[in-house]
Order: structure tokens, then sequence, then C-alpha cells
């Protein structure tokens, strides 16, 4: 499961992460995680709570959030979200444009309940 090799990693972050803070408990993990990223977020989620259950970060919650794919147009620079795969340039009719974004998997935050 592709997932589960996304929360691995996710994981090892976090480790990291806690090991630069210690005495703090993480509380809520907020992702961000493109349209084109091909992630499914209930999966990712199943898979995170399979990996951590018997871990420190048990009680350690996923906030996901879905960023848009968006394109840049290479004539006039302007950027706009894709929708229903119309990557066409909505300023100047260009067609051939660039992909900028939805394909992140990011960390966006770390909830850090101090002691
Ligand atoms: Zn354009």
């Amino acid at each position: 499961m592709h997932e589960l090799s996304i929360a691995t990693s996710i994981l090892e972050t976090v480790e990291a992460e806690a090991a630069k803070r210690p005495g703090s408990r993480f509380v809520k993990l907020g992702l961000r995680i493109g349209e084109l990223a091909g992630i499914d977020p209930d999966a990712l989620t199943f898979g995170w709570e399979a990996l951590t259950r018997d871990t420190e970060f048990a009680n350690l919650a996923l906030a996901i959030e879905g960023t848009p794919w968006k394109n840049r147009c290479p004539v006039c620079a302007s950027e706009f979200v894709v929708k229903d795969y119309q990557s066409q340039c909505p300023a100047c009719g260009e067609a051939n444009t660039r992909c900028i974004g939805g394909e992140e998997l990011d960390i966006a935050y770390i909830e850090v309940d101090e002691p």
C-alpha cells in the first residue's frame, strides 16, 4: 500500500521533530496534500493509525488539507487553478501551461502541547 509508505516517512519526520523537542507532546499534524499527488486521505489516515497504534504518537491526529492543481502560463505569467483538466490559460488562451502546484505532500504544521 502506497499510503503506508508515505505514513512511514511522515512518522520518521515526526520522530525527528520529537527528538528536537523533548518533553513536548504532539497533538495534531497538519498535512497539505495536492490533488495530483495520488494520495487517498482516508487510506493515509488508516495507515497512520495502524502505524502509530503502539507508539507515543498514537494520539497524534492527522489534519489533512487538500490543495488544488495549479498551473502557470509561460506567456502571460498568470497562475490559475485547473478544473476539469482544463489547463488552458484563462487570461490569454495559451494551451501549453505548466504545473506549479497540486503534487505536493507537505507537513504544514505540528501542533504541540507544551508541558
Ligand atoms: Zn496566459
